[in-house]
């Protein structure tokens, strides 16, 4: 699941001394030829580039009124996600493979179950495969096969929830907890990401129980058991089953987790978050090492420098030396932004001016990138995190540290690579590995054989990268797909909220600073669009993989609404996609 910075009306409070620089910045910017003294604060803020949607609803479509405004349909939405939540399908680290370990996804069987009983229709008339034992695709089979088909995933396990946190839960994490008065339904999977699970059987449930609709595309659904792991053994075979199905870039959209519609900090602008790009991901396990003279031994008489004081110099130089931002109006976040600056009440003025001119003026650019680089909700988005996580070492206070282990977390920088985060490391290591006469082996290989003096024993700094991924391809947010994407959010949000909040809902691209399990799909597709339709407020972002999560019935009924309404859509408008 990922998070989208909702106070991008702050900016301007927070951060005085960044404004300084900027406003130096911009006052050269106002004195280039490109642009007049005085135009750019009623012309640049135009609604240009973020402008509003049509909606857009088949003519002759079923209604999604039922869904989104019958008690009665509440009730029964109710019920089915609070019985989805109730099953705790809890996955940890190192799960096993399902064909060895039934015991261990007793859950997931009785899970699938449970959409057996719930969604009777669904298991009638489409096509249901288990995948790796404990993971699903079902196949809704369209009437023309020349259609590519279109991918609804979301998975079926949840993170652990800690047990010394259990007294914190308002409701407890399993019981599926609907409170009336908050319309909330409470519990672990309530947001990630049983509800988008639950929402797409029920809209394909509906479509089915009117008896009057076909679909000429086929429909899939697609749910990993392990997307809290890395999706390895259930949406990585999924996407293979796929591929050999299907064939490359054989899937027209794969919709998935992630953002939905936010409400920005005027409570008047909702920006309609559509993830269409991911950071991309390394761990590198770093274990410094070497036993002999000057390295180990009785610690009553020690080297100035043990394995954990070369280590905490280590950390402490990559600390110093983070990632540097690589700001770009090509970043697809900047399309937030300029929502943001064109339609947001509270954003101060200088800030939609900075914004608005930023795309055209790379001195507007550079100052906009230094702003947003001070700013703790934004920074990440433009340039690759470290996070040292883990350290083990020493087992002994009188015997001197053999070795030291740690980790550090790195989600990357769209433009940048796997390659680049490594390097970024090595060049601060060699200087350790100077100071200190230490080898540097990166996979086994050697990056450089130190040959330390006699009286010193060798020692090395090995470098292991984990669960390498690149950053995304970035799906298009222009062309008819997107068009109907986005003018079935405009129609659902007119339908949910009404004329005149839907008045000012914008879409927009953004980048998700982490990852889903629709990273295993990029050779079946080309767009992947991570986004729930439905609002989601930051609060609840919150306690994602934490305590208390939780989620908005009504805000549910919109995820099966848009699902529904984007099936029926796509059918009527988009034949020649
Ligand atoms: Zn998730």
């Amino acid at each position: 699941m990922s998070k989208i910075p909702t106070n991008a009306n702050s900016i301007g409070k927070k951060f005085r001394t960044s404004l300084l620089l900027c406003l130096a910045t911009i006052l050269l910017v106002l004195f280039t030829k490109e642009i007049t003294i005085w135009t750019p604060f009623t012309e640049s803020i135009k609604e240009e580039y973020c402008p509003a949607r049509f909606p857009l609803h088949a003519s002759d479509d079923l209604s999604v009124q039922n869904i989104l405004h019958d008690p009665e349909y509440k009730q029964l939405s109710i019920k089915r996600l609070a019985g989805a939540i109730q099953i705790p399908t809890v996955i940890h680290d190192d799960n096993p493979q399902p064909k060895y370990s039934p015991e261990y996804y007793k859950e997931w069987y009785t899970f699938h179950e449970y959409l057996a009983e719930q969604f009777p229709l669904v298991h009638k008339y489409l096509k249901k495969e288990t995948v790796n034992n404990a993971s699903l695709l079902y196949t809704w089979q369209g009437s023309n096969p020349d259609l590519k088909p279109i991918i609804f995933s979301a998975h079926i396990d949840v993170v652990p929830v800690e047990s010394s946190t259990v007294q914190q839960w308002e409701h407890p994490p399993f019981s599926g907890h609907y409170d009336e008065e908050s319309d909330t339904i409470w519990g672990r999977g309530s947001f990630d990401a049983k509800n988008l699970l639950i929402a797409q059987f029920e809209a394909i449930e509906h479509l089915l129980s009117s008896g009057k609709f076909t679909t000429k595309r086929t429909i899939l659904l697609s749910y990993g058991h392990d997307e809290e792991t890395g999706g390895a053994q259930g949406a990585n075979s999924i996407s293979k089953l796929l591929l050999n199905r299907y064939g490359p870039k054989g899937i027209l959209a794969l919709f998935d987790e992630g953002a939905g519609v936010i409400p920005l900090k005027d409570n008047k602008t909702f920006v309609a978050a559509i993830l269409n790009s991911e950071k991309g991901y390394v761990d590198l396990a770093i274990k410094l090492s070497g036993t002999g003279p000057g390295r180990t031994g009785h610690s009553s008489q020690p080297p100035d420098h043990t394995h954990i004081g070369v280590a905490a110099d280590l950390i402490s130089l990559l600390e110093k030396h983070s990632f540097k931002s690589n700001f770009k109006v090509t970043n697809p976040t900047f399309e937030f932004l300029t929502c943001a600056a064109e339609h947001s009440l509270g954003l101060p003025r200088y800030l939609q001016w900075l914004i608005s001119s930023a795309r055209h003026n790379r001195l507007a650019e550079y100052a906009l990138g230094r702003l947003l680089d001070a700013q703790e909700s934004f920074k990440y988005y433009f340039k690759t995190s470290q996070a040292i996580d883990i350290i083990q070492g020493g087992n002994k206070a009188n015997a001197l540290p053999e070795y030291v282990t740690f980790t550090i977390n790195h989600r990357i920088e769209i433009e940048s690579s796997v390659n680049e985060t490594i390097s970024h490391f090595i060049s601060l290591a060699k200087i350790i590995a100077s100071k200190y006469h230490y080898s540097i082996f990166l996979d086994g290989k050697t990056v450089i054989n130190e040959h330390p003096q006699k009286e010193l024993a060798p020692a090395s700094i090995d470098i292991q990268p984990i669960g390498l991924l690149e950053p995304s391809p970035i799906t298009p947010a222009e062309g008819d797909l997107w068009d109907i994407l986005t003018g079935t959010v405009q129609y659902i949000f007119e339908d949910s909220m009404g004329k005149t909040s839907a008045s000012n809902l914008f879409m927009a691209p953004a980048l998700s600073p982490g990852n889903t399990d629709s990273k295993h799909f990029w050779d079946v597709t080309d767009h992947i669009y991570r986004f729930i339709g439905s609002i989601v407020p930051s609060d609840i972002l919150d306690t994602t993989h934490s305590v208390n999560e939780h989620f908005v019935m009504n805000h549910h009924l919109q995820t099966i609404a848009f699902v529904h309404q984007f099936i029926l859509n796509i059918n009527t408008f988009g034949p020649d996609l």
